[in-house]
């Protein structure tokens, strides 16, 4: 049986009131998370959290230890809590340095990435916030799948059968940062008799529900329209643009964001 696992490599600490439009000035600790997907054939890791070395990344890192200084505390790497050899795939989510610290140490794994990614480690751009200096100089040559066509469905959601069996399906989620790709796991975690439907894991955090309950998962929410978008706001929201209702409440709509990332976003959320 499929198993999902979260493992928690480092963290880092930052105002969330000079992230989020009307959020309290307060430091707050964002966790940089990878998980395991093992289907007994497979080892899958999304992302892989940050460096426990130094990072040799000169001005660039600096600045951004600066601002976001991340900790990794002993036996927090991904190679201290899995066993390298064993992997055999990784997926890139997007190539910021919580998500490629762990790439070092997996020099055996095939690497996963969006036809936006490999865009984005041939040009980044300064805003971007990708140091190419975490990755290791065989990085380039390592075995890799690059994903450029988001042409399924799933729950609403563009996505990717990675492997042609919908075990694990790679999801197309602009917004966050060029290229950027959450995962969908097809029954990960629970039972196959509950067949639960399925997970989804950015791995931006620890919010990927690893385990839905079936009862929550066996009607599935009903899609969000572009209609639902409306200029009302919840007493409270802080955001300046249009809010859409959801089942998990009301959410925030990017002012640039387009009716069909608008409801990808508005079913992401509404995912258990
Ligand atoms: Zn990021």
């Amino acid at each position: 049986m499929p198993e999902l696992h979260y493992h928690r490599c480092g963290e880092t600490s930052h105002d969330v009131g000079a992230l989020l439009r009307g959020a309290p000035r307060e430091r707050r600790v964002f966790p940089a998370g990878v998980f395991r997907y093992d289907d007994g054939e497979r080892r899958v890791l999304v992302d892989t959290g940050y460096a426990g070395r130094s990072w040799g990344t000169g001005a660039s890192g600096w600045a951004y230890r600066l601002l976001l200084p991340p900790r990794v505390r002993p036996g927090e790497t991904i190679a201290e809590q899995v066993d390298p050899s064993t992997v055999t795939h990784v997926v890139l989510t997007h190539l910021h340095p919580d998500h490629l610290g762990g790439v070092r140490d997996l020099p055996h794994a095939t690497f996963v990435l969006s036809a936006g990614l490999v865009e984005t480690l041939r040009a980044p751009r300064l805003r971007e916030g990708v140091l190419p200096g975490l990755l290791p100089p065989w990085f380039d040559s390592a075995p890799r799948i690059v994903v450029d066509r988001f042409d399924d469905e799933h729950h609403g959601l563009a996505t990717h059968d990675l492997f042609g069996d919908g075990s694990l399906c790679l999801v197309d989620l602009p917004g966050h940062a060029r290229g950027h790709v959450g995962v969908l796991v097809q029954g990960g975690c629970c039972s196959p008799a509950t067949r639960p439907g399925a997970a989804i894991c950015s791995a931006r955090s620890s919010g990927c529900a690893p385990c839905p309950a079936p009862s929550a998962t066996t009607t599935p929410p009903r899609p969000a329209r572009p209609s639902d978008c409306s200029p009302r706001r919840p007493p409270g929201c802080g955001c300046a643009s249009p809010t859409i209702r959801t089942p998990r409440g009301w959410t925030c709509c990017g002012p640039t964001e387009d009716r069909a990332g608008l409801r990808r976003r508005a079913l992401a959320a509404a995912l258990p």
